[in-house]
């Protein structure tokens, strides 16, 4: 599906194509969580990077997290340097994709059947994961992809 985003001063909006459009993947890692993640967790999408159109391109600042081996992660994550929305994270590790935030999306999304919860091992002492029946939670992250997960439950 078609996807329409921004940040919330709207001197950033995008277009992208997503194959993966279901919410259903929160991670509570400590980059998303401060970058992203006001509740505990941030909600990242999967989508086609050459379907990509950007409006207000030069609003874009990108930050790569320092990781505690004091590399920097290869993820870009990519914000408006004026609002500070957290709107995308591209990894060059995995070009042909884009990552949105499901929280940049001003299309309606579609409400998953169930959801992962990844990287619990790094959760906050104060999040408590909102876990329902067909949930699935992992320390780190698990095996399966987005386009799996989707392809799984059919979507
Ligand atoms: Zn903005
Ligand atoms: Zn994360």
């Amino acid at each position: 599906m078609k996807l329409e985003g921004s940040c919330h001063c709207r001197a950033v909006t995008f277009t992208v194509q997503s194959a993966s459009p279901y919410p259903y993947m929160r991670c509570y890692c400590s980059i998303c969580r401060k970058t992203a993640g006001g509740g505990g967790y941030a909600i990242n999408l999967g989508a086609q990077r050459d379907s990509l159109r950007i409006e207000g391109e030069d609003n874009l600042a990108v930050y790569r997290a320092r990781l505690d081996d004091g590399s920097l992660s290869t993820g870009e994550r990519n914000f408006c340097r004026l609002c500070g929305s957290a709107l995308w994270l591209f990894d060059p590790t995995w070009p042909e994709f884009v990552h949105p935030h499901a929280s940049a999306m001003d299309t309606p999304l579609p409400v998953p059947p169930d959801r992962v919860h990844m990287m619990l091992g790094s959760k906050a002492s104060w999040v408590e994961p909102d876990m329902r029946p067909g949930d699935e939670s992992f320390d780190e992250y698990p095996a399966e992809s987005l386009a799996d997960w989707h392809a799984r439950h059919g979507l």
